[in-house]
Formats: C-alpha cells, sequence, structure tokens
C-alpha cells in the first residue's frame, strides 16, 4: 500500500501530509537594467548595472527576490548565477517555511557573496509571506502608512545636466545629492538654482582630511542641507569623529556600516546609518541593523543600488520602521522588469499584494 492510499483510507493522521516537505528548487539569472542617466559618483560611472534575480518554488508557490552584486565587494552577477547553481541540491531538501533555518543554513555555507545572499533572502520572504496570504509589512506587524517619504538621488555632473536633473525630479520633494569630487560647490549651486527643496548629500567617502569635511559642511549647512552621509573614507572613523564635533548637521554611516557587527564599532562617531539590504545580506540581516541601531539611540535610513522594483519594494517593507528612506534605484532606470512599490506625493506606498508585492509590469522585456 502506498502512503497516498494510507492517506486516502484515513490509515495516517491528519496534517500526516504535510510532515514531508515539499521538494524546492532555485535558480537565478542576471538582469540588465539600463539607466536613464549615466550615473556617476566618487566610485565609478555607468550606463548600466547587472542585477541577481532569484527564484525559489516550493509547494506551489514561488518567491523571487533580487539583489545587486557591489564592484568593490568583489561580487558580480555571473558570480551569483554560479553560487546559485551550486546550492541547488542543499535547497532541494529544505522546508521554506521554517526559512529562518534556511537562511542560518545558507550563511554558514556560503561566506561573502551578500548580495546574492540578499536576493536568496528576499526571494524566502517573499515565499513566505505568500504562504500566508499577506503583504510581508504585514506578517511583520507592520503599518503601511508608517512609511515615509523617499529622497530622489541627483548623481555627480556638469551644471546644465543636474539643473535638468533636478527639473525632472520636481516630484519629489526631498533630493540626495551625490558630491565628493571637485566640484562640490558648483554641483550644490546647480541644484539650488533650480530649487528650494531640503537637500540630504552623500560624499561616499570623497573628503580626506578632518579639515576639508569640516569646511564643505560648514557651507552645506548654509545650503538647507538636512544631513550627511560618509563624509571621509571608511577606515577614517576617529577623523570623522572630529567633523562631527565641529558641525551642527548630523552625519550617516553608509560605507563604513555593512553588516549589524559593524554598529557598535561605528556608533560614538556617528549620529545615524544607511542600511542597504544588498550590502547587509538580506532582509533579515537589515532588520537585525535596523535594531541594533535603535537600541544604540541611532537614526536609520534605508538606502539601495541601482535595481529593479523587485528589490526596492523588498527594500521598501522595512520603511515603515525607519526615519528616512533612500529608495529610488528602480526609478534611475528604463526597463523595470517589475511592478510594485509606488511613491506618491514623495511617500513610499507599500503593495497590498501577498509577499513583497510585486507582478510582472505589463508589456516588460523579459
Ligand atoms: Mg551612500
Amino acid at each position: 500500500m502506498t502512503r497516498r492510499d494510507c492517506l486516502a483510507l484515513g490509515l495516517l493522521p491528519a496534517g500526516a501530509a504535510d510532515a514531508a516537505p515539499p521538494r524546492v528548487s532555485i535558480s537565478a539569472r542576471s538582469m540588465r537594467l539600463d539607466l536613464v542617466n549615466t550615473w556617476t559618483t566618487v566610485m565609478s560611472s555607468s550606463d548600466y548595472r547587472e542585477t541577481l534575480a532569484v527564484r525559489v518554488t516550493g509547494g506551489g508557490i514561488m518567491g523571487i527576490g533580487e539583489g545587486a552584486p557591489i564592484v568593490r565587494y568583489n561580487e558580480s552577477a555571473a558570480e551569483g548565477v554560479k553560487i546559485v547553481e551550486g546550492l541547488q541540491s542543499t535547497f532541494a531538501g529544505v522546508d521554506l517555511a521554517q526559512y529562518a533555518k534556511v537562511l542560518d543554513q545558507l550563511f554558514a555555507k556560503v561566506p561573502g557573496a551578500w548580495a546574492t545572499k540578499a536576493a536568496i533572502d528576499i526571494a524566502l520572504h517573499d515565499w513566505a509571506a505568500k504562504r500566508l496570504g499577506v503583504p510581508l509589512w504585514k506578517m511583520w506587524g507592520l503599518d503601511a502608512n508608517d512609511a515615509p517619504q523617499t529622497t530622489f538621488s541627483i548623481g555627480i555632473d556638469k551644471a546644465e545636466v543636474i539643473r535638468r536633473k533636478v527639473r525632472e525630479a520636481a516630484a519629489y520633494p526631498v533630493l540626495k545629492i551625490k558630491v565628493g569630487l571637485a566640484n562640490d560647490e558648483e554641483v550644490i549651486d546647480a541644484v539650488r538654482a533650480e530649487t528650494k527643496k531640503p537637500l540630504r548629500v552623500d560624499a561616499n567617502e570623497g573628503w580626506k582630511t578632518v579639515d576639508e569635511a569640516v569646511r564643505k559642511i560648514k557651507w552645506l549647512e548654509t545650503q538647507g542641507v538636512e544631513f550627511i552621509e560618509q563624509p571621509m573614507p571608511a577606515a577614517m572613523l576617529t577623523e570623522t569623529g572630529e567633523v562631527r564635533k565641529r558641525v551642527n548637521i548630523p552625519i550617516f554611516a553608509d560605507e563604513c556600516c555593512l553588516h549589524p557587527e559593524d554598529i557598535p564599532r561605528i556608533a560614538p562617531y556617528f549620529d545615524g546609518i544607511n542600511v542597504k539590504v544588498d550590502k547587509a545580506g538580506g532582509l533579515r540581516q537589515a532588520m537585525r541593523m535596523i535594531e541594533m541601531a535603535r537600541a544604540l539611540q541611532l537614526k536609520v535610513m534605508v538606502g539601495c543600488m541601482v535595481s529593479s522594483s523587485l528589490a526596492i519594494t523588498a527594500a521598501a517593507q522595512l520603511s515603515p520602521l525607519i526615519d528616512y528612506a533612500d529608495l529610488d534605484g528602480n526609478l534611475l532606470i528604463k526597463n523595470d522588469p517589475f511592478d510594485g512599490v509606488k511613491v506618491v506625493n514623495g511617500k513610499l506606498v507599500l503593495p497590498a499584494r501577498p509577499g513583497v508585492g510585486v507582478i510582472d509590469r505589463p508589456g516588460a522585456p523579459r
């Protein structure tokens, strides 16, 4: 007699059909995302980005996730695809309902590769919330109405291009401006020639001495800048602390604060942190960073990489917990395959659909 026969005849206890975890499959592909404008920061300049899309299927439910590999950390989408292929036999036997345990196993097995782990983590959370039939923010007990406004980012460029980008960003009430190269004043002057909106400024480690950072920040204070992100190189913590004592606007950490364990070390030198799901290794790690930052009285921003609406909507699920959002990576591309979180009057509006809540964008290239 087969197991199915036993079940049909009532010879196995109720629920026995669920005893064996469903067979699970995992796959990955790279996605080429074309940028609306060439994107320049202190670190690089590019016309497109490759991200990693992950799909986890089990029990008739499909979870999807995305991570943006970061060249600085020796990551690539192609490497991510290989890592996921290497995990297929491990995943075949897991119980996706116990996704926290699956993540523990993943982190024990795969060193580094944070964006790949982020893509898998998002796919697992998407799967788990879809299984319960609720949006992820609801599974976490959050109120979507608490989601903040998001900034819209303006990359480093010539003055006339910046002015055009600022005009195009008319719908966004707060702008995030990238500086840190030789033309900082020119960049801010170009922005201010077009708008009086509040600004947040990201120097991406661009200023190399305390005096330079203090001088630039003091000037930015006169330009309606709310706070400054990573003014000095990640390793210059003591110097950043010196800068902080001499200026009046808050200083946020980004490049020196990638994972939960970084926060106690950097906390004395900063007022807040920028949490990025791709760098942290997923939503669970990002949630740990938010909780730890709160325990240390730090402000919290959630930022992003250039990504499709999949990664951005996943990160936005955390946004009811935070002070500031910089979740515009999907707004910078012109071939977004997904439809998810919206920005209405600058505020993030989370989807009410189950899971992360993204759907294929009708007519989008696949
Ligand atoms: Mg930054």
